[in-house]
């Protein structure tokens, strides 16, 4: 008990602790709103009796997923532990589906449509029907529709005489109708489909006793009702969250949410933290002043922990080229200056957009900083891996039309878009599969109508054929059963990738194939994991349940389609950049991406007006909490920038949430110069030893500073200066300190 609770402060042990069923934690960032929810399900389980596969977790990160994870592990034990019902919405709900989809008529091997199936999907039908809607659009709306818990029919039957709901109505019909017939679900669904589920089924969650939820602010309505819908049984809901951090209106994310919950149910004790314990009081202060600029938010408490610290910087650079160069060798400064205490994983670079990476990494590229990049383009979504996956996904469900209209003449066999375009026209007349048509056609059984040049017969023949080898050997019924590592090496023989990549990209195909062989390792630890008689489907089995039968997964049949589905879902957003942590480098991430996580020095470069807030913003209060959440990252230096002129060279403005109520006052436009003194302190926010100083004078050496950028530690600063710039630090004094220490002898 004593060590599940030791260290948290005094409302922290209350909230971890409280007999309350219904909790609201609402505080500010860095108050430990998600160490308090770990630390919650722990006492759960181990003072009230609660058995890990009682209680569902929707966490935001993988990194708040993990600590849980390896938390109750160790009080539980690891075979416990890894029963806990913890993911995000969409993981949780497609292990719902997965196992009693069949009740609702989901068939358990579905596949999940990620955006470049959807937009696909959306492209032809637009196509097809000659309409304006754009692709995009059309998907945007669809998707808050659906978060609107509003259907195609309930949609139809609104329209009446508006032509572009009209379009809207027509592309969301034949959407779905496409979905159902190739058994996709797509992010939306996923959450629809098991509320529905549980609606119609409560027996699924009859074991339910507790239900937690971390970053509440950010739930949408479909989101809300899973939540009740889990909790359905006990009625025992914690959350934690900030509406101060809420930025994802864009996802139908209702702050309302928090009262709607006070209203459903109203014996609902909220506690509030206000210590902060991430960031140094400096950084609180400017962030703080950026959040007061809405006024219509109630005034709030929040105290820092730690000691003032360095201001945070606020610097004008004449272009976004400059800015880049000038990010680069603050981070080369920094890091010389803090002799080790400051690595590459440290430093993280918030963007508006992911398309403002460019000049950044182009400059990490060229002084050799590496780096990560975060919420942009996806591992997943790299073309030469995509073309693997969607290899696997028809191998796994031919009948995926957009994956199979993908490869089907990647690498090139002849079949043109001509041809393409017949079999599609054809298999949607006959109204059977693409793939079935496709199959036709190999064998030459097509209708005499249907006319397929000599060459493209032959290539259909050639995909056809590796299509239905890898199926029979991934049955076992070809030889000896393929594991989900020798399928990748079979595609990738079969198809002469390396080949087919050197031809096709001759620049760049050895990064290409590193990422090939990315993939290839990670369907090994897969494989792995199965050949050492671990089974990786274990973690999907939901408990069992009375008078409600579960589908039985087995690991020949499903754990590629397992894996297929957890790829879906982890490139779906977010996420990962907690596994930089673990490699020395730089992360770059979107704000979006990075809510939740900190780091000791971040930077949010491009802050001008039409970049944040953004030019197509229909809230700017959102896009104001969207720095907030930015600005509140950074634990000990913040370093804020706007070029005067942006990457496309026009013109800007520095933002506005910068520039106005008197903001300006807590920056300064100089970094840092880190002194012995202010490392010491820096050293202790993050908790760690600061470096003796015979390293740091090593470490000054190695980087040609200017003289200027930097103070001596040899304490031949004017005595009156050294006083007034310490006492930017004394917030409380603490003589134990390295740097302290060496202050007072000088
Ligand atoms: P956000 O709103 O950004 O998600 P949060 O409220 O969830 O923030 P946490 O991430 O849980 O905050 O905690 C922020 C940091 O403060 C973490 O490094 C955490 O370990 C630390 N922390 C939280 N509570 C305490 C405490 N009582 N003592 C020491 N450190 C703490
Ligand atoms: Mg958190």
């Amino acid at each position: 008990m004593d060590k599940l609770i030791e260290g948290l402060n005094p409302a922290q042990r209350d909230a971890v602790t409280s007999p309350a069923s219904v909790l609201q934690v609402l505080a500010p960032p860095g108050s430990g709103k998600t160490k308090t929810l770990t630390a919650r399900v722990a006492h759960l389980i181990t003072q009230c009796g609660l058995k890990p596969w009682d209680i569902i977790v929707c966490t935001f990160t993988v990194k708040a997923a993990n600590e849980m994870k390896e938390r109750i592990q160790s009080v539980v034990g690891e075979q416990l532990g890894k029963k806990l019902i913890l993911g995000t919405f969409h993981s949780v709900s497609r292990r719902f589906l997965v196992s009693y989809g069949h009740h609702i008529g989901i068939e358990k091997n579905f596949g999940i449509a990620d955006s470049s199936d959807q937009k696909a999907i959306l492209t032809r039908i637009i196509k097809s029907h000659d309409l304006t809607i754009a692709p995009g659009a059309a998907l945007g709306r669809i998707s808050s529709l659906k978060a609107k818990n509003t259907s195609c029919d309930v949609f139809a039957a609104t329209v009446k005489k508006d032509v572009s709901r009209q379009e809207l109505s027509i592309v969301y019909m034949e959407y779905e109708e496409k979905l159902r017939s190739a058994n996709l679900l797509d992010y939306d669904d996923l959450l629809l489909r098991c509320a529905f589920l549980l609606r119609t089924y409560p027996q699924c969650v009859s074991n339910i006793k507790a239900v937690l939820i971390d970053e509440f602010q950010d739930t949408n309505n479909v989101q809300y009702d899973l939540m009740t819908l889990f909790a359905q049984r006990n009625k025992a809901i914690t959350i934690v969250g900030d509406p101060d951090q809420s930025i994802y209106g864009w996802r139908s994310a209702e702050i309302l949410n928090l009262k709607r919950m006070q209203e459903q149910y109203p014996d609902t004790l909220v506690i509030n933290l206000e210590e902060n314990y991430r960031s140094t009081g400096a950084i609180l202060a400017s962030a703080q002043k950026v959040i007061e600029q809405d006024e219509t938010r109630p005034a709030k408490c929040l105290q820092a922990t730690h000691t003032i610290g360095e201001k945070p910087v606020l610097r004008k650079l004449p272009a976004a080229g400059a800015e880049a160069d000038w990010l680069v060798a603050e981070i080369k400064r920094t890091q010389a200056l803090s002799g080790g205490l400051l690595g590459h994983c440290d430093y993280a670079v918030l963007l508006r957009s992911a398309a403002l990476s460019r000049q950044i990494e182009t400059a990490f590229g060229r002084e050799g900083i590496p780096y990560r990049m975060v919420g942009g383009t996806k591992f997943f979504d790299r073309v030469e891996v995509k073309i693997i996956l969607d290899y696997l996904r028809v191998i796994n469900q031919p009948e995926h039309n957009d994956a199979l209209l993908r490869i089907i003449n990647v690498p090139a066999r002849n079949i043109g878009e001509k041809t393409v375009k017949t079999l599609f026209d054809e298999a949607e007349a006959s109204k059977v599969s693409l793939w079935k048509t496709i199959l036709d056609a190999a064998q030459g059984n097509l209708r005499a109508s249907v006319k397929v040049p000599n060459l493209a017969q032959k290539g259909i023949g050639e995909f056809t054929n590796l299509i239905l080898t890898a199926r029979k050997k991934l049955a076992g019924s070809e030889g000896g059963q393929l594991t989900p590592d020798e399928l990748v090496d079979y595609v990738l023989k079969r198809t002469r990738f390396e080949n087919f990549l050197r031809t096709k990209y001759p620049d760049d195909c050895e990064t290409r194939w590193a990422n090939v062989e990315e993939l290839k390792a990670q369907t090994a630890d897969l494989t792995a994991a199965i050949a050492r008689g671990e089974d990786p489907l274990e973690s999907e089995v939901l408990p069992e349940v009375e008078g409600l039968k579960q589908q039985t997964m087995t690991i020949e049949d499903d754990a590629l389609s397992v894996f297929l589905a957890n790829i879906a879902l982890s490139s779906e957003k977010q996420k990962t950049a907690e596994e930089t942590e673990s490699l020395q480098c730089v992360t770059i991430s979107t704000m979006h991406a990075a809510k939740g996580l900190e780091w000791p020095v971040v930077f949010i470069p491009a802050c001008y007006e039409g970049s944040i807030p953004h030019s197509r913003a229909e809230d700017n209060d959102e896009e104001r909490r969207l720095l907030y959440v930015g600005m509140t990252r950074a634990q000990t230096l913040l370093y804020l920038s706007c070029p005067m002129k942006s990457s496309q060279a026009q013109e800007t403005m520095m933002s506005r949430f910068l520039t106005q109520k008197g903001v300006e006052a807590h920056f300064e436009p100089q970094g840092p110069k880190l002194e012995y003194y202010a490392l010491g302190q820096l050293a202790k926010t993050l908790r760690r030893d600061c470096p003796p100083l015979e390293q740091l004078e090593q470490s000054r050496k190695t980087l040609d500073l200017r003289e200027d950028t930097y103070w001596p530690l040899d304490g031949t600063r004017p005595l009156e200066e050294s006083a007034k710039w310490n006492g930017r630090y004394l917030y409380g004094s603490d003589q134990s300190l390295p740097g302290n220490q060496y202050a007072l002898k000088r």
